[in-house]
């Protein structure tokens, strides 16, 4: 924790994230993880009930802790949780990037009716933008929203839509048409109980969380249910990647963080050849290296939070910070796991479960090739 030392935070963010740390002790030890959508629910439950899914939200008076999310706390928040639990720290997230864009551009009817709910852990929420065949070009995408009167009628497909299947509300992005492209795509809140809106399939992946393909067939959602301009969906869906781009960095550096850990305990007990892993030259280097990353990685996580909270652009910055701490931290994992040797890859081990866990991460809210792209664009400006 000596990095809550640095100066980009302020002492409200070092006492929330030294809270967060004596919270989970107690509250993530023992999650039981073989009913996945039960312990999903449970932990967004506790997150509620423990206060800590006020800072997912935007409005102090709909129960949020600011008027705007403070990036750094959701990126010591995400940094805490994913150090104990990778399902406690996805429980937090999908709470924040599903009820994104009501946050940021939800009418006050809207935020009123979903973001209270969210924050104290009693709606779950979902963001809907991936398709079939638009992934990383998102502004492929397909879904239309035909213009029909008082209300929109939704028709297509998403799919990898996390929290899918267990979601209270879904925001949607489908195709209005205004303009060609990026330009003709709204976002609506779908409530899962909508007919039209079909669970179509479970998605398993390797590190479990909830996931699923949508189907929407005929799914009538009334005009108030739009976020924002019609044609302006693109912009908002880009926002909140935005908000929430570089705390998925700050998951990354979680999971590396609880993996340096667990190698150097492993490494200071472990005997061998007379001593112990630890006293080997070799061993010590992988250490070094590990530490490097992690540091390396905080340091950009928190500049890129910090410029944000400071109301500066951050597009270079977020993908520095979510492409080396996604890939620093596999790599660290990796060399935590090698410490394990056999006892590594044995199923139910903490570094075991770290190797699947930190995976989508280099995927997920823009691949590391696309963060790769953001930042040639930029330095080429
Ligand atoms: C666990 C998980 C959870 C998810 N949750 C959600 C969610 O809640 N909501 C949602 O809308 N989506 C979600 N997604 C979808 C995710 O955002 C997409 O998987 C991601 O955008 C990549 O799209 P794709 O899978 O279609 O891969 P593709 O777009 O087909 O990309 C495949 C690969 O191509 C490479 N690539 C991409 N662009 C370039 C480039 N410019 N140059 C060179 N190579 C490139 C990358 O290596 C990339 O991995 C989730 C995905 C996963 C795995």
């Amino acid at each position: 924790m000596e990095h809550l030392d640095w100066p980009f935070f302020d002492d409200k963010h070092r006492e929330l994230a030294s809270a967060l740390d004596a919270w989970c002790v107690p509250h993530l030890a023992h999650v039981d993880h073989s009913d996945i959508d039960a312990a999903c629910k449970g932990l967004v439950k506790a997150l509620g009930e423990g206060g800590w899914l006020k800072h997912a939200i935007a409005g102090t008076a709909l129960g949020g802790s600011a008027e705007v999310i403070d990036t750094r706390a959701i990126c010591l928040l995400r940094e805490t949780l994913a150090r104990y639990d990778g399902l406690a720290d996805f429980a937090f997230a999908m709470q924040g990037l599903g009820s994104g864009a009501i946050s940021l551009a939800g009418t006050p009817e809207q935020r009123q009716r979903y973001l209270p709910r969210v924050a104290r852990g009693e709606a779950l929420a979902a963001f809907a933008l991936s398709e079939p065949h638009a992934g990383s070009d998102v502004a492929a995408l397909r879904c239309e929203a035909f213009d029909d009167g008082d209300s929109y009628v939704l028709d297509g497909d998403k799919t990898w839509i996390s929290n899918g299947g267990i979601a209270d509300f879904y925001v949607v992005f489908a195709r209005t048409g205004e303009q060609p492209g990026s330009r003709g795509i709204s976002a609506f809140i779908v409530d899962a109980d909508t007919p039209g809106l079909e669970i179509a399939e479970r998605i398993e992946v390797m590190a479990p969380h909830p996931l699923a393909t949508l189907h929407f067939r005929g799914c009538r959602v009334p005009k108030s249910q739009r976020i924002g301009a019609a044609g302006e969906g693109f912009k908002i869906a880009m926002r909140t990647l935005d908000v929430f781009r570089t705390s998925v960095a700050a998951a990354a550096l979680g999971f590396g963080r609880r993996a340096l850990q667990e190698g150097l305990d492993q490494a200071k007990t472990r005997p061998m050849f007379g001593a112990h892993l630890a006293d080997l030259p070799l061993a010590q280097a992988k250490l070094a290296d590990m530490a490097c990353k992690i540091d390396s990685a905080a340091l950009l996580v928190y500049r890129a939070a910090w410029l944000r909270d400071q109301g500066k652009p951050i597009t270079k910055e977020a993908a520095m910070a979510k492409l080396v701490a996604t890939e620093s931290a596999q790599s660290v994992i990796d060399s935590a796991l090698q410490l394990f040797g056999g006892r590594g890859v044995r199923m139910g081990e903490v570094l075991e479960s770290l190797y699947r866990e930190i995976r989508p991460l280099r995927i997920y809210e823009g691949a590391s090739e696309v963060q790769q792209l953001i930042i040639g664009r930029e330095l080429l400006k």
